[in-house]
């Protein structure tokens, strides 16, 4: 067995369900990436533009890096809603991986030293979503999938739901001959069923159209004219992943990853009420909700409730136009309140005293729109 099958074995050992090496080299798509910078598509994603020089070398960040070991863990399960509802990514309904995957590579390093596959200084780093890298091209070249036209990678038995991570090894690993076969053929489902138009040609996602960022990543308001379009989306957005051929064939995973209480037990109504950070990391300790802080959570909330449409949260909406500290949660919970409930009066009242009162200018416009009956 050659030094990098037998790495490869240890990855499968330690549980990971795919595993490639490659050079660590200048990625295929690196070219790609700074076109889509340049064109701005990255949104406020601002350290990938700040990084972009290492990430399309990663040897200037790591000279003495030969390899990539790059692992995969698959995460399919049916579609998640919360009690009431509000949809939530099905990657995020259970533990967080940046967790789980973390202890797992940590493990598949402890083998690789001690097989004697790495050594204990020279083993550079281990990452999960957190390494300056071109993580979807360099597992492409591993061989974990093919680049599809959603901007993701697909593994013929795991379709795009699977986390990625890596281990930059100071060896020379032979590197994983031929990627898994498949494309997307003359597919565009992913394309087409985009509810915010995100994907502006194939294989590129604009950012700053994206469901995922605006209510994962961001920290404003979404653009006036994508709201509509996150329908019940309240963290991340399947769509594209949901209508893949590919990804029907993936098997049922959901008793790896759990349900996490937070999603078990809440509501968007509960996420509205959350008053401060302490009180998300105690609800949402060990999971990936916890990423948009309390002011994303709320925000999300206000958007999603505006879609269900549900007058019994109403009350909680209100209490956000009214005293939410963050002014883009007083602007989701108005554009909520007067999509779904602005012919009443006393709603209507509301947003009239809340426009009259608001000190965010962005906000306060937002709040003039609706008050005009603009969409
Ligand atoms: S995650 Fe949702 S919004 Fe983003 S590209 Fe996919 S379908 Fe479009
Ligand atoms: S939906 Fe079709 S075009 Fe989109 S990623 Fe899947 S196979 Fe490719």
């Amino acid at each position: 067995m050659s030094k990098s099958e037998r790495a490869l074995a240890l990855a499968r050992e330690v549980g990971f369900d795919l595993a490639g090496v490659a050079p660590l080299r200048a990625p295929r798509d690196a070219e790609r990436l700074r076109e889509w910078l340049a064109a701005g598509r990255h949104a406020g994603l601002e350290w990938i533009a700040r990084d972009v020089e290492r990430i399309a070398d990663p040897t200037l960040a790591w000279p003495t890096g030969r390899s990539l070991l790059i692992v995969g863990l698959a995460h399919s399960r049916p579609a998640v809603e919360l009690e009431g509802g509000g949809r939530i990514a099905r990657y995020a309904a259970g533990r967080d991986y940046h967790n789980v995957m973390g202890r797992m590579l940590r493990k598949l390093r402890r083998a690789l030293i001690k097989e004697g596959l790495a050594t204990e200084g020279g083993l550079a780093r281990a990452g999960v979503d957190a390494l300056p890298l071109l993580e979807r091209s360099h597992a492409a070249e591993a061989g974990l999938g093919f680049a599809s036209k959603a901007a993701n990678l697909l593994h013929p038995s795991f379709g795009p739901w699977f986390f990625v991570g890596e281990l930059i090894l100071d060896v020379e690993l032979d590197p994983t001959p031929t990627p898994p076969a498949g494309s997307c053929g003359t597919c565009r489902a992913c394309i087409d069923a985009c509810p915010t138009e995100a994907i502006v040609a194939p294989g590129v996602v604009d950012a700053r159209r994206c469901i995922s960022y605006h209510t994962i990543e961001s920290t404003q308001a979404p653009p006036r004219e994508l709201r509509a379009g996150f329908g019940a989306w309240a963290f991340g957005c399947d769509v594209c992943s949901q209508v893949c051929p590919w990804a029907s064939k993936a098997p049922d995973l959901a008793e790896r990853w759990g349900v996490h209480r937070a999603v078990e037990q809440g509501s968007l109504a509960e996420w509205l009420r959350l008053r401060d950070e302490e009180q998300v990391s105690e609800r949402f300790e060990g999971s990936p909700l916890q990423r948009p802080r309390r002011a994303g959570l709320a925000r999300n909330a206000a958007l999603a409730l505006g879609a269900i449409a549900k007058h019994r949260a109403d009350r909680e909406l209100l209490d956000a136009l009214a005293f939410d500290d963050d002014a883009s949660v007083r602007d989701a919970a108005a554009w909520s309140l007067a999509r779904t409930r602005g012919a009443d009066p006393l709603v209507r009242g509301a947003l009239e005293a809340a426009q009259a009162r608001e000190t965010d200018a962005a906000a306060r416009e937002q709040m003039r729109l609706n008050l005009d009956g603009a969409p």
